[in-house]
């Protein structure tokens, strides 16, 4: 018998408690800063106005159908995203030495690599095939990974007291890390502190990385996003690619195009200058549909079709883009907003750091018990670690949000 009267309950996911709470809660002034997803100024899911009109010329396309997609994708929107992320003219795209998959979004591009290198990663000394994770790092980071077999640990990445990277942690971490350990990164707009290395440390990152051969996982879910630039934003990887890292990439297209429910997303592997290029790829590519084949057959079509026509099309982009701006300028007006209120107010403690953040998330450095308060007299949601969404505040809760800080920090 399966004895599944043995089986344990599982721990209930905070963020979906987080949300059940919010949603019973009938208090007018309740507040969701724990979602994921980027809202308007009235706090309402936002369809960007591209995707719209992807939408509405795929709708009138007669040839659409709904065959299976290729195991590795839609080719248009592979060879797509590699430009985006890598960048039009990247000598891996010159060289052949990138091979993409289109995933089920950012998680399953994650889950694909996790795949591949607990089969295939072969580091010179056994403890290297261990993937280093900062800490704090998106959690679902921990159960992909522990869910292929391959051991986590961690590198220092948030400091407490300043509220932003402890770089000289994160550095001594890597460098002390066996030779050929993967090392997980946030490309930009770090999930869940909105902290990232300036291009100077990127660059120490980069070199410290060289010298113990370490192999990069870049996880890339807010391009665009984050600063508005897409290049900006892809810059990091842009640069670890022309310092001739062999590196995998996990892109996502929830946030940045809004699509979150579609599940649009790529997988790209990037070999070496140095290794042989076209038979590496080949091989690398066909264990790779081995892979894709047996845990999902083929990509879902629809919201790749979105992407791959705005991404392709020179008009769409630069709508793309403009959409872009105006995600991420809202955002960085309500952090300002809510740094320029708390100094106002004289709140107790400093606020910089709400401006200095990037993207989607802030660390408020609110700890646990504050974050409590924050529910309980006020119905303001947050995770525990004092993460906020940004996307949750707008012109009409910031006021509001940034007095009940004030109160429960004093
Ligand atoms: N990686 C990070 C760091 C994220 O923050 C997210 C989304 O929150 C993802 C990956 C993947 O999300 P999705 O699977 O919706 O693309």
């Amino acid at each position: 018998a399966f004895g599944a009267d043995a089986v344990p309950q599982a721990a209930e996911d905070p963020l979906f408690g987080l949300m059940a709470a919010y949603r019973k809660d009938e208090d007018p002034k309740k507040v969701d800063l724990g979602i994921g997803a980027y809202r308007d100024n009235n706090a309402k899911p936002w369809v960007l106005p591209v995707v719209k009109q992807a939408d509405e010329l795929l709708r009138k396309d007669p040839n659409l159908n709904h065959e299976y997609l290729p195991i590795a994708g839609l080719p248009d929107f592979t060879s797509a995203s590699q430009k985006l992320i890598l960048g039009e003219d990247s000598p891996a795209i010159a060289d052949k030495r990138a091979v993409s998959f289109q995933t089920i979004s950012g998680t399953g591009a994650v889950h694909l690599g996790a795949l591949f290198l607990a089969k295939f990663y072969n580091p010179p000394v056994s403890e290297a095939k261990t993937v280093h994770v900062s800490s704090p790092t998106w959690a679902n980071h921990n159960q992909i990974f522990s869910n292929v077999q391959l051991p986590m640990k961690n590198y220092p990445y948030f400091s407490r007291e300043t509220c932003s990277l402890d770089f000289d942690g994160m550095i001594s971490s890597i460098q002390s890390a066996p030779t050929g350990s993967i090392i997980l990164l946030h490309a930009c707009a770090h999930n869940p502190t909105g902290v990232d290395p300036t291009q100077d440390q990127w660059k120490k990152i980069a070199e410290v990385m060289k010298e113990k051969h370490h192999f990069p996982f870049f996880d890339t879910a807010y391009q665009g996003f984050a600063s508005g630039s897409l290049s900006k934003d892809g810059w990091a990887i842009r640069y670890f690619v022309e310092q001739g890292f062999e590196l995998v990439i996990a892109q996502s297209y929830a946030k940045n195009f809004g699509l979150y429910g579609e599940r649009a997303g790529c997988f790209h592997f990037v070999t070496s200058p140095s290794s042989i290029a076209q038979d590496t790829i080949a091989r690398v590519g066909s264990q790779l549909a081995i892979l894709q084949r047996s845990e999902i057959s083929n990509p879902p079509a629809y919201g790749a079709r979105i992407a791959s026509m705005v991404l392709n099309d020179e008009k769409l982009f630069a709508q793309w883009e403009e959409d872009l701006r105006t995600m991420s300028g809202r955002i960085m007006e309500m952090r300002k907003a809510l740094r320029s209120k708390l100094e106002e107010m004289g709140t107790p403690g400093t606020w910089n750091h709400i401006t200095d953040q990037i993207g989607m998330f802030s660390f408020t450095g609110l700890n646990e018990e504050q974050v409590q308060k924050m529910k309980e007299k006020f119905h303001v949601y947050m995770t525990k670690n004092g993460r906020i969404s940004m996307a949750g505040l707008n012109t009409n809760n910031v006021d509001y949000f940034a007095e009940s800080m004030d109160s429960v920090v004093r």
